[in-house]
C-alpha cells in the first residue's frame, strides 16, 4: 500500500477524502460536470469506497484531454492504490497508464473502454451493444404507435467517434435498423449513415442540435420526420429544441419519436412532456457497486467479479469485463423503473 505517499494536497480541485482510507487510496477520473450521470457515479463511487474503508481523490476534467491526463498523472504522483478511469478520449491514456503500471498501480477502465495500452486491467460497464439494440427497438415501437405502418423517415445520430461505447451503441441499433432500411420501411432521407458521417463529437447537444437544424432545411421542407435515434439525453434535448425550432410538437406536426440514453432529469422531464419517447436507464449505483467489488479484490489478492471475456478488445489484448444490464425506459414503465428503483423521487421529476 501507498498510503504514506499520498499527499493530501493533490490538485487544487480534487475533490480528496482521506477520512477513512485504511484499506487504501483510489483516483477516479471522471470526464465531466456538463452531464448528470458522471456527477452521480462520481458520488455513489466517492459514497461506496469510504463504506468500504478506501479514501478517494475525485477529479472531473471538462471533457478537456490534456487536463484529463494531467489529472491522472498527479493522482499516480500522489500514490493512489488504484485508478478508476471514465476516460475523455479512450485512445489518449496510453503514456499515463504506462506510469501507472511503473508505480504498482491497478487500472480499472470505468463504463468506457480505454484503448491502445496493455495496462488496462478490468473493464466494468453496460452491454453497451444491447443498449444500442434497446435504443433503436424503442425507436420502431415508437414510430409504430404514432405514424402507424409507415415507411418512415429517420435521422441517425452517433456518439463522439473518440469513445469505444459509440460504435457499440451504433452497431447495436443498426442490427435491428439495417433490415428496415433494406426492406425499405424506414428511410434515412439524408442518407447520412456511419459513425464517421453521424457521429457527435464530445457528445455535445449544440452539436447535435445544428447538426439537426442542418439536417431539416436541407432535406425535410417538404418531408416530415418521424424519428431520430439519438444516442445520449444531452444529444436529445439538442435535437429536440432544432425540431421546435420548426414547429414540431403540434397536432399539425407530430414531434417525432426521439431516443435517449441515461434518464437524466431534464429528459425524463422531457418525457414527461410528451417530447423525447425513451431513455435508456443504466443505474450509475450498480457500476459503482461493481468497481468498488473488483478494487477491493484486487488489493486484497482477490479475483474481481467479470461475465465478460470476450467482447472489449482494446487493441492490444480482450479486457475482462462485468457487464451491467440496461433498461429501455419510455412512459408505460418509468414510473416502476427510474421512481421505483429511487433514482429520482417524484418530487425531482414533476
Ligand atoms: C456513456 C453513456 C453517456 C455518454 C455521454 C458514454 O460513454 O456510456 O452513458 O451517455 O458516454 O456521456
Amino acid at each position: 500500500m501507498k498510503l504514506t505517499r499520498l499527499l493530501i494536497t493533490a490538485a487544487a480541485s480534487a475533490l480528496v477524502s482521506t477520512a477513512a482510507f485504511a484499506e487504501g487510496t483510489v483516483g477516479i477520473a471522471m470526464p465531466t460536470k456538463s452531464s448528470a450521470r458522471w456527477i452521480s457515479d462520481g458520488n455513489s463511487m466517492v459514497e461506496q469506497f469510504e463504506a468500504a474503508g478506501y479514501g478517494t481523490i475525485l477529479q472531473y476534467a471538462e471533457d478537456d484531454i490534456p487536463n484529463q491526463l494531467a489529472q491522472i498523472e498527479n493522482m499516480i504522483t500522489n500514490g493512489v492504490d488504484v485508478l478508476v478511469v471514465a476516460a475523455i478520449d479512450g485512445t489518449t491514456l496510453s503514456n499515463a497508464l504506462e506510469n501507472a503500471h511503473f508505480a504498482d498501480i491497478n487500472v480499472i477502465a470505468y463504463d468506457r473502454l480505454i484503448r491502445d495500452s496493455e495496462y488496462v486491467d478490468y473493464y466494468a460497464t453496460f452491454d453497451n451493444f444491447k443498449v444500442g439494440v434497446q435504443q433503436a427497438s424503442s425507436l420502431v415501437d415508437g414510430l409504430k404507435e404514432r405514424f402507424g405502418d409507415g415507411p418512415y423517415n429517420v435521422e441517425l445520430f452517433g456518439g463522439s467517434p473518440d469513445d469505444n461505447n459509440a460504435y457499440f451503441f451504433y452497431n447495436g441499433a443498426m442490427s435491428v435498423l439495417q433490415p428496415l432500411i433494406d426492406a425499405g420501411t424506414v428511410n434515412i432521407v439524408s442518407g447520412q449513415m456511419g459513425m464517421e458521417t453521424v457521429g457527435t463529437l464530445r457528445w455535445d447537444g449544440a452539436v447535435a442540435q445544428s447538426r439537426m437544424d442542418n439536417l431539416l432545411s436541407a432535406h425535410y421542407t417538404e418531408a416530415q420526420v418521424h424519428g431520430v435515434l439519438s444516442p445520449y439525453d444531452g444529444l436529445s434535448i439538442g435535437i429536440i429544441s432544432s425540431l421546435k425550432g420548426v414547429g414540431y410538437g403540434s397536432d399539425d406536426l407530430k414531434m417525432p419519436i426521439i431516443t435517449g440514453q441515461d434518464a437524466e432529469l431534464r429528459s425524463v422531464k422531457s418525457m414527461l412532456a410528451g417530447e423525447q419517447y425513451s431513455t435508456v436507464f443504466k443505474d450509475t449505483r450498480e457500476l459503482a457497486r461493481v468497481t468498488v467489488g473488483m478494487v477491493d479484490a484486487l488489493l486484497k489478492g482477490g479475483e474481481p467479479e467479470i461475465n465478460d471475456t470476450k467482447t472489449y478488445d482494446n487493441g492490444v489484448k480482450i479486457i475482462p469485463s462485468y457487464l451491467l444490464e440496461p433498461v429501455s425506459v419510455d412512459m408505460s414503465n418509468w414510473e416502476e423503473v427510474i421512481i421505483g428503483s429511487g433514482y429520482y423521487t417524484m418530487d425531482e421529476v414533476q
